[in-house]
């Protein structure tokens, strides 16, 4: 089984946080579905005959191409691909994009799952981080995507914000469950290096994080996610039981996926690689039959961090036997080694054969996960 990416690069503006490939300009837009159909003939041999459960429209902003943009690279994935019936299908999209048109076009190109960049429900957040919506917009997305009938969504929500108070956080929780959204990303705002949040906070324009408030934030948004019947299945992500994202998992799970459009990773158990990070040469390269990515083979190293870094951050955690029969008895070994003052200062769990992080230790993930290569 294997997953399809789709990167869409382009934005209305660019967020002050944001650190993705994606350009606020309506150059070449015209251009990329066609060239993401070409480069799907052009990679067809990529994932072998497996079947394709999950297909992901990421970006940038997928909810700003054209109407029949999204059913146009639908259709062209099944053609090429073998595609389950019921594979999830699931489109990003920002809260002032979502139309009642738009939303019955994505459904009847077969989209069956959006993931909303709602980030706040709070004018006063929004502002902040730069966004072009306001909170309003995002309670009329959620009202719409439901009204259409979508009822496998998601939402992002940041939190940690330098003035954010924890009632503001949790006021944004309460807008979340209010219309029982089944699936939570959410993420502490983290200053990327070269971002315009960076910059602003550099000239004292903003101020910077605070990470004891985003430890709070974090604590609480765990509790309250619990208590209403939420599974904290990865560290950034909570679900009610069933709704977990296929697509993130199968990453999770070191499943293979192909990636298309500018800088879009793939994956094929061996080798990584990656789009041109650039539209024009994307472009240029697809169109002219040239490899528009590069190529990396894993080293049996790589493979190991990849399987400790991804699996650290699930509720199951590093599965010690996988990991003995992968990566050895020497490895194993110095595992074990690594993780002995975590599981003393109660960071980590130990249970059922599987190592995993405690509500504590999830705190400290990437000093642990450092820690454990
Ligand atoms: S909408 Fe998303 S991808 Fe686009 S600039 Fe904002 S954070 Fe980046």
């Amino acid at each position: 089984m294997s997953g399809i990416y789709i990167h869409i690069p382009f934005c209305q503006s660019k967020c002050d946080y944001c650190n993705f490939f994606s350009l606020a300009t309506t150059r070449h837009r015209d251009k990329i579905a066609k060239a993401i159909c070409l480069e799907a003939r052009q990679r067809k041999r990529y994932l072998g005959d497996s079947k394709i459960k999950t297909v992901y429209f990421g970006g940038g902003t997928p909810s700003l191409l054209p109407l029949g943009d999204i059913e146009l690279i639908m259709n062209e994935l099944s053609l090429v691909f073998p595609i389950d019936s019921d594979a999830e299908v699931t489109l990003e999209a920002n809260p002032n994009d979502l139309t009642e048109e738009k939303l019955t076009a994505l459904k009847k190109a077969g989209v069956n799952r959006l993931s909303i960049g709602v980030q706040s429900f709070l004018d006063d957040d929004l502002v902040f981080l730069n966004r072009t919506h306001d909170g309003a917009q995002s309670e009329r997305s959620i009202e719409l995507a439901l009204r259409a009938g979508f009822d496998n969504i998601s939402i992002d929500l940041i939190f940690g914000l330098p003035d954010q108070e924890i009632a503001a956080f949790v006021k944004n929780l309460e807008a979340f469950h209010r219309y029982g959204i089944p699936h939570l990303s959410a993420y502490a705002l983290t200053v990327e290096p070269g971002t315009a949040l960076a910059w602003k906070i550099e000239k004292n324009r903003k101020k910077p994080v605070s990470e004891d408030i985003q430890a709070d934030h974090f604590l609480m948004l765990m509790d309250w996610m619990e208590e209403k019947g939420y599974v904290h299945y990865e560290i950034s992500n909570f679900c009610l039981p069933g709704f977990e994202s296929k697509h993130n998992t199968s990453y999770w799970n070191n499943e293979k996926y192909l990636g298309l459009g500018p800088s879009a990773h793939s994956f094929d158990g061996i080798s990584r690689q990656w789009n041109i990070a650039n539209l024009s040469r994307y472009l240029e390269a697809v169109n002219t039959g040239q490899p528009a990515f590069e190529k990396e083979i894993l080293t049996p190293e790589q493979h190991r961090e990849e399987y400790l870094m991804t699996k650290i951050r699930t509720d199951h955690g590093i599965d010690l036997r996988i990991y003995k029969e992968r990566f050895g008895s020497d490895e194993y070994k110095k595992l074990l080694k690594a993780a002995e003052s975590f599981l003393q200062r109660g960071w980590l769990i130990s249970g059922e054969g599987n190592l995993y992080l405690s509500r504590r230790g999830k705190l400290f993930t990437d000093h642990i996960t450092a820690a454990l290569f």
